[in-house]
Order: C-alpha cells, then structure tokens, then sequence
C-alpha cells in the first residue's frame, strides 16, 4: 500500500535547443532577477539588453535579510533565479516567503535542486534541507548548459547516483524498523522508478562525459525526475541516504566550496562499501562520466572526511541508515578510508 503520496505540483519545464521565445517571455514580464555575474553575462548574450533593463538585479551571493525585504516590497509579480543550486535555493526561499511566480533558468546542471521544493544551502538551512517553493516553470537552455565547465554539469550525475546507496538505506530501516525512529515503509513501486534513473544514468553515461546535447538533455532529464520523485512521495527517502548525510556534514562543516554533486558520488562509493554493496557497478559509471574520485580533486583532505563521517549521522532527524546501524568510531573510519585508498576505490 502506498502510504505516503503527496499531490504533487508539477512545474512548467523546456529543455532543449532554441528556446530563446521562451526566454524572452519570461524577462516581458519584468520579473526581479537573482544571478550570479557570470550568469548575468550569458543571459545578456542571449536575449536583448532592453529586456532586464529597468530591472531589478540581485546578486546572490549578497543575499540576506535586507534584500529580502526588497523582495517583499518589489511590485514585480515573479522572481526569475540564474545560476547553480545556491542563486536557487535563495530563490526558492524568497518566493515560498513572497508567493512570488518563480522561474527557474539553470546555467549548470550541478544538482536537481531546480527540480525540488527543499533548500540545502547553508546560507539557509542551518541543519538538512528545509520546506521551499518548487518552481513554476523550469527552462533548461541546453545552449546556456553546455557553455558551462563541463565539471559543474557532470556533478549533477551524483544526485542520481545516490539512489543506489538511499535505497538501501531505506529497506535497511524497512528491516530493522528500530524504535527511534518512525519513517515510512519501504515503498517497493517509488523505490523501482527511483532505481530506473539510476539505469537510465548508466545507458547515458558516455553522452553525458561527452557533454553533447544528448548527454545533456538525458542529464536534465533525469535531475527533474529525481526532484519529481521527492516531491511526489514527500520526502527524499528514495534517493537520499547515508551519501548525502556525509555530503551534508562536508558543506555545513567546512567553508571551501564543494560541488555538491561531487561530494554526493563520494559519498555514494564509501556508503556502498560501508552497505556490502557492488562498489564496482558505482565506480564504472563514475569512470565512464568522469566523476572525480581523488579528494585532491574534490577538494577534501584524509582528515576533513572522517570528521565528516563522525557527524554524519546527527545531520537529519529520523532518518535510519547504515552509519546508524554501524554505528563506527573514528579509528574505524580512518581503516575504512585507508582501505578504500589502498584498493583504489578513492584516491588521496
Ligand atoms: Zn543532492
């Protein structure tokens, strides 16, 4: 039986080639922009510049309690966000405070949070992810996309590949059902289209390291069904797990910045060994997309990771997975990371 299955607000979404008209009816309106610089230039390559002018613009990386109130006072009836998951998350957090339209034009495909009504930027969310807005209409240039480093856009592949060790953490709970926590059912119907991203991830996998069209567009694709998926059973159980606890504790925890996609497929790789899980299946697909499996690359040293894996398992409430049931020390992590260094599974 399905027990939880919330209605479901499902946006307006373009992904393709040629959607400048659609562009260009979102800036008619006169919407407040929130962007970064490098967002603002590649807009302004695209549609004419006395279309935002007379507009107001906020960088968000200037976000804070001020601006916000600039937002409620704004006459503008929607609020358009350009940039990665973080100009989006402030935005999401804005409308859902201003019950604003929201249109959501991504520069890069690093996560699926144009797709989802939760906020995990720690701008804003002190601790997990908070409620937000999901947006009203998604546009996803694959034009806009591919002049983007290809490292940001293939960061995105690690959202999905989550899936793998969150679905395992949650028929763990469905097994175990300890008396601390109280979540829902293994839900067998959600987890399978959950686990049919994560194939359709692997069948893409080549286009997406290539970063051609096709590859592109199956990636955005698959963001927004993943974020479909969160909103349609009303948690991220399916595709959120002990990975995205660690990736969480790096970014609450630290002030470097992290790809959030980068961290998530890290998190994925150590979880699987940690679940018994195949490693290997994971680390094929990482491979052939190109994920990077060396913290040097990610950005991370042996240390900052295992106090990361400490507080990993405090970062959400109710939420049961393997680094609960293992419940490890910090000698235990230091082996395991030795380990995985040692077999090449991650690399210093
Ligand atoms: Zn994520």
């Amino acid at each position: 039986m399905i027990e939880k299955m919330k209605s479901c607000y499902i946006p307006e979404i373009h992904i393709g080639i040629n959607l400048k008209n659609e562009i260009i009816k979102v800036f008619e309106e006169k919407p407040d922009i929130v962007a970064n610089q490098d967002s603002i230039k590649i807009i302004r390559g695209f549609i004419e510049d006395s279309l935002i002018e007379n507009q107001a613009i906020y960088l968000a990386k200037d976000f804070d309690s001020i601006r916000l109130k600039n937002f409620i006072h704004s006459k503008a009836k929607s609020i358009v966000a350009m940039g990665g998951g973080a100009a989006i998350d402030i935005v999401k957090y804005i409308s859902f405070l201003t019950k604003k339209r929201l249109i959501v034009i991504p520069t890069i495909l690093s996560t699926n949070a144009f797709a989802t009504s939760k906020i995990c930027s720690k701008e804003i969310a002190t601790k997990g992810s908070i409620e937000a807005k999901i947006p009203d209409k998604v546009i996803i240039s694959l034009e806009i996309i591919k002049k983007a480093d290809k490292r940001f856009n293939i960061a995105g592949a690690g959202d999905i590949l989550s899936i793998y060790t969150a679905n395992y953490d949650w028929k763990l709970y469905d097994n175990e059902k300890p008396e601390e926590f109280d979540e829902d059912n293994y839900n067998e119907t959600i987890a399978n289209v959950s686990l049919s991203l994560l194939n359709s991830l692997e069948k893409n996998a080549r286009q997406i390291k290539e970063h051609t069209y096709e590859g592109l567009e199956s990636l955005a694709q698959l963001l927004i069904l993943s974020g479909y998926i969160t909103s349609m059973y009303g948690n991220g159980r399916p595709e959120s797990g002990s990975e995205h606890l660690f990736a969480n504790s790096i970014e609450l925890n630290f002030n470097n910045k992290f790809l959030h996609g980068e961290l998530v497929a890290l998190g994925t790789l150590i979880m699987s060994y940690l679940q018994n899980q195949d490693v290997s299946y994971i680390m094929d697909i990482i491979n052939i997309i190109g994920l990077p499996r060396s913290l040097t690359e990610i950005g991370l040293t042996f240390e900052e990771i295992i106090d990361a894996l400490i507080k990993a398992k405090d970062m959400k409430k109710n939420r049961y997975t393997i680094l609960h049931k293992l419940n490890l020390s910090r000698s235990e992590f230091e082996n395991i990371i030795k380990e995985l260094i040692k077999k090449n599974i991650i690399m210093e």
